[in-house]
């Protein structure tokens, strides 16, 4: 089992991935496919008048500050435009695909935060009414019963909290709790980056391999949203999937690339 993560950054050719993963699916690879949407949300975001609000923890981490409103067009981004559009694209290509938010079947269940610490000018604010939240569990049946079915999984955040709450969640720690429920061989992380950059923008700096142990040591090369890729790939390893590949989503044929050790290959 391959689980793939594509991004939601500007530049990701939906187009290459999908047919990459239609034609490895049509030869009989078993494959999830998880997706993100940040580029188009903030996009949507800003049309309708609710820009989004990023905000950076204590320890450096950003993330979306999600409150109701940007949680309805965050769901109407992933869930609508992103996740239907993957899904038309694979049945184009004469691939079954079924379209589900982890909220669906409760896939992807998680504690609700609801304040989250953020730094503002120097200072740590508490803020309230987040509607964010981690990935805990991860319910495999309804993904058994679509694989078994001959379906293509295409899931994507909000997840469910534990009272049913929809909660924004990180899509590629999302993508690597699924990759260890599934006890899947590869998790790849594609995104409109060569992989993870030694010195950030430089593509010439990407760091080709890195050793399963030692993968919370490159979390200081990762800026902002890297972070979370770099804490996915450790806690997919971790979890025992053995290969964790950060690749590029841009063109060609972004999949097999990855697969046959393009990018950052984590083992
Ligand atoms: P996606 O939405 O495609 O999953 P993110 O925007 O969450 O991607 O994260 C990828 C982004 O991280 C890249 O587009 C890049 O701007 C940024 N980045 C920060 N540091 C690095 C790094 N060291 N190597 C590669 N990309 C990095």
């Amino acid at each position: 089992m391959i689980v793939v993560k594509v991004g939601g950054s500007a530049g990701i050719d939906y187009d290459a991935v999908c047919a990459d993963i239609a034609a490895r699916w049509k030869n009989g690879d078993r494959l999830i496919l998880v997706h993100g949407g940040s580029g188009e949300t903030n996009r949507v975001a800003e049309a309708l008048g609710h820009p989004p609000k990023f905000v950076t923890s204590p320890s450096g981490y950003t993330s979306r500050f999600t409150d109701r409103q940007t949680l309805e067009i965050f769901e109407m981004v992933y869930c609508g435009k992103m996740n239907k559009g993957i899904v038309e694209r694979l049945q184009r290509l004469g691939v079954n695909a079924v379209g589900l938010s982890g909220l669906d079947g409760r896939i992807f269940e998680g504690r609700h935060k609801d304040s989250v610490r953020a730094v503002e000018n120097g200072k740590v604010k508490v803020l309230r009414g987040d509607h964010t939240g981690t990935v805990e569990r991860v319910n495999t049946h309804l993904i058994d019963l679509l694989l078994a079915g001959g379906y293509l999984p295409v899931l994507t955040p909000p997840a469910s909290s534990y009272d049913g709450v929809a909660i924004n969640v990180d899509g590629d720690r999302a993508a690597a709790a699924l990759a260890v429920a599934l006890k899947a061989d590869a998790l790849l992380l594609l995104s409109n980056v060569p992989g993870l950059l030694r010195a950030y923008p430089d593509e010439s700096s990407l760091i080709c391999e890195i050793p399963a142990a030692d993968v919370e040591n490159y979390l200081e090369f990762a800026q902002d949203r890297m972070k979370k890729k770099v804490l996915g790939a450790a806690e997919a390893v971790q979890g025992g999937v053995k290969r964790v590949i950060f690749g590029d989503a841009r063109n060609g044929q972004p999949v097999s690339a990855a697969l046959g050790g393009q990018g950052t290959v984590v083992s």
